[in-house]
């Protein structure tokens, strides 16, 4: 006897930080997780097996969502393992920074950004789209950045590939809109994960309305909520999550 469809929800870079908190906030609303990460299979372990002690279901599935080959591979074997199934929740939230003034910035720096951040949105998108276009659901919501919006210095690759996710996802959303599909943003401020370790929280603090940085599970709840039925008649749009951080 086949067992019924089961809808799943796929969170990039999950292993840690907002994509953990966001994976697990996907499994308290009853989706079945799929993890991906890039390296760290010991932390994505320890995001799966804190979703299994709660009673939800979460699979490891690591790639790299810059390299389209990586992805259609592990999203090939993944669908051919589960022929009933289809993922329903795409949260790109999977990235880092490498900032540099510009003047100073190498090619490198500035292309691997692009591609990791643009070019994995797109990838990991475009694979996706075509299974809930034809269920008439899905939710993808990106993890951008109030650099992608008002810019923050020695962030010009990083801020650019933010910024064209959020102008790709907002003509996304007027393509898939008719299939129900719906395709929003969340525009975190300064969170405290891995990625802002290297900064000066006491000084930085100073500047934020809230004065503090936000917490990974501050931006988890509203992906979660962008991401439920209940946000139906929202898309194309751009939360801040930012502490009143803006100009
Ligand atoms: P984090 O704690 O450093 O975690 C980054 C995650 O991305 C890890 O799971 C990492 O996997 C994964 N990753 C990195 N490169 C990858 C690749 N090529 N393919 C697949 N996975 C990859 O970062 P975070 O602060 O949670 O950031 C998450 C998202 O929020 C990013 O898009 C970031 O730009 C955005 N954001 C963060 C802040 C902030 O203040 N923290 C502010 C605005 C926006 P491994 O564990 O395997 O390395």
């Amino acid at each position: 006897m086949t067992s019924p469809p089961c809808k799943y929800a796929l969170v990039t870079g999950a292993s840690r930080g907002i994509g953990r908190a966001v994976a697990l906030a996907l499994s308290r609303m009853g989706y079945p997780v799929l993890i991906n990460y890039l390296t760290n299979k010991k932390a994505a372990e320890d995001c799966a097996q804190q979703i299994r002690d709660e009673g939800g279901m979460a699979q490891l599935l690591p790639f790299d969502v810059s390299i389209e080959a990586e992805i259609e591979e592990a999203l090939g074997r993944w669908e051919a393992e589960h022929p009933n199934d289809w993922i329903e929740v795409l949260v790109n939230n999977a990235g880092i920074r490498k900032d540099n003034l510009m003047v100073f910035m190498p090619s490198e720096d500035w292309r691997y950004i692009l591609n990791l951040h643009l070019d994995g949105f797109f990838y990991v998108t475009r694979r996706l789209l075509k299974n809930m276009v034809s269920h008439r659901y899905g939710r993808i919501v990106n993890v951008v950045s109030l650099s992608g919006i008002k810019g923050l210095p020695g962030q010009t690759n990083y801020a650019a590939a933010k910024a064209g996710i959020i102008a790709a996802g907002k003509a996304l959303a007027q393509e898939v809109g008719k299939r129900g599909v719906t395709v929003n943003a969340v525009a975190p401020g300064y969170i405290q994960t891995d990625m802002t370790q290297d900064l000066d929280e006491a000084h930085l603090k100073g500047l934020i309305p809230l004065n503090r940085f936000g917490k990974p599970e501050e931006v988890a709840d509203a992906v979660a909520f962008l991401a439920s039925p209940k946000a139906s008649y929202i898309t194309g749009e751009v939360l801040s999550i930012n502490g009143g951080l803006y100009t």
